[in-house]
């Protein structure tokens, strides 16, 4: 604790903690949405199959639908062909013994019958349909139900909405779904000398990147980016535009102006209008990373270090807005093993930027970027992954085994 109250200096884990205590009294509205809209947001209600699926018998195969108790038990058996059924048939002729129905895949099993021979087995001859020994009754065939029966838990509130939920839904005839909102977010990017890419750089001046690469990490993460801008390191002007955002936004993320410096006014302008919850967490690179609340809205002041800014991103912002949105799944962090040694010069935890590659036996090895340094875009743009080396531990050998954060 510092004496403003606040814990400072924290691990990984409790800042997590402390994130997802704010954030789950946060949750995200649910809204009742068409599925194409609800793609890549959270489920917010149990989803039961309405009706079995698949809804009726039907051929698994193309083929020739009968009565399994009909086939031959030696030599062969003439069968004798009365019609057709293909799928979207309205109806389905019935079928008495020794009789079959030419079928297709999908469509409904005729009355009658509960085997289907495929093609390729049989030989047709007019209205003969020659079946030899061997085939085997109830085959080719999907029950109703099989997949999923009436009255199942198909979807759990809190998954993620992908094509595979999405086609599920779809399946069971429900058009509409609630889904909670995606998490509006405003990005802020503070420093004075930062100018828009497309303006000529003066002395001293950077081409701002922050903003930019924050927005995309958002719209990444299913968020939805309702203010982008850059603010003068002035704390009257960052107060404005904090209280602003706050306004319209579930989540604000600024860059810059959280760590010691003179023109590092964030700390203090949070404490006149807001509430912080921690600030500086034992992590490299995000040591000056700073958290708290404004109004309704969680506020992440993320350092300026273009790689600290989007590791603290991933780490932090989205771990929050999959909290507020309620996800329930914890998603099972891949590992690899460390390509070559890495020597911390600090006891912090660390995310290396790493390439990826897996060996012919299958083995996935992490290999970190040359260019480890907070400020170097190289080392973000040319990596796949994160790899945390925990708290404590300084030295890590070829092999070791990693946790990734892709
Ligand atoms: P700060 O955290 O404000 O001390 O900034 C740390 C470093 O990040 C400084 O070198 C800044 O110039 C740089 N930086 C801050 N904000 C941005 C930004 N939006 N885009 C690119 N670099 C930035
Ligand atoms: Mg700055």
């Amino acid at each position: 604790m510092t004496d403003s109250g606040y814990p400072t200096r924290i691990g990984l884990e409790q800042a997590l903690e402390i994130v997802a205590a704010c954030a789950a009294q946060h949750r995200l509205p649910p809204e009742a949405s068409a599925l194409a809209e609800a793609q890549g947001r959270v489920l917010a209600e149990d989803v039961h199959a309405p009706h079995p699926l698949p809804p009726f018998a039907n051929s698994a195969m193309d083929g020739f639908a009968l009565r399994g108790a009909n086939l031959p038990t030696d030599g062969e058996r003439a069968f004798e062909l009365i019609g057709d059924v293909f799928a979207g048939a309205t109806a389905a002729p019935a079928v008495e013994p020794g009789q079959c129905v030419r079928i297709t895949t999908g469509a409904p099993m005729p009355p009658g019958t509960d085997t289907v021979v495929i093609k390729e087995n049989v030989v047709v001859d007019g209205t003969r349909v020659v079946v030899k020994l061997g085939e085997k009754a109830g085959t080719n065939v999907r029950r109703a139900g099989e997949d999923y029966a009436e009255g199942d838990l198909a979807l759990m509130a809190g998954t993620p909405l992908g094509a595979a939920q999405l086609a599920v839904v779809s399946a069971f005839g429900i058009a509409q779904i609630q889904a909670r909102r995606a998490p509006r977010i405003a990005v802020i990017a503070t420093g004075n000398e930062l100018v828009p890419a497309g303006t000529p750089l003066g002395f001293g001046q950077i081409h701002e990147s922050n903003a930019v690469m924050l927005a995309a990490l958002a719209r990444d993460s299913g968020m939805r980016v309702t203010l982008q801008r850059c603010v003068r390191d002035d704390p009257d002007a960052l107060r404005v535009a904090l209280l602003e955002a706050a306004a319209e936004a579930d989540i604000i993320v600024s860059s810059g102006g959280v760590s010691a410096g003179e023109a590092d006014h964030l700390p203090r302008v949070l404490q006149t209008i807001g509430e912080t919850r921690f600030h500086k967490v034992r992590l490299k690179p995000g040591m000056p990373t700073l958290f708290g609340q404004i109004g309704a809205c969680l506020y992440f002041g993320l350092p300026g270090n273009p790689v600290a800014s989007a590791v603290t991103f991933r780490v932090f912002v989205r771990f929050a807005a999959r909290s507020m949105l309620g996800v329930t799944t914890v998603p099972k962090p891949p590992r690899a093993r460390l390509a070559a040694p890495v020597h911390k010069r600090h006891a912090r935890a660390e995310f290396a930027r790493c390439c990826l590659h897996v060996d012919d036996a299958g083995v996935q090895w992490a290999m970190p970027h040359a260019k480890q340094g907070s400020g170097m875009l190289r080392g973000l743009a040319e990596t796949d992954a994160l790899a945390l080396l925990p708290e404590g531990a300084r030295e890590f050998a070829a092999g070791d085994v990693v946790m990734l954060w892709p």
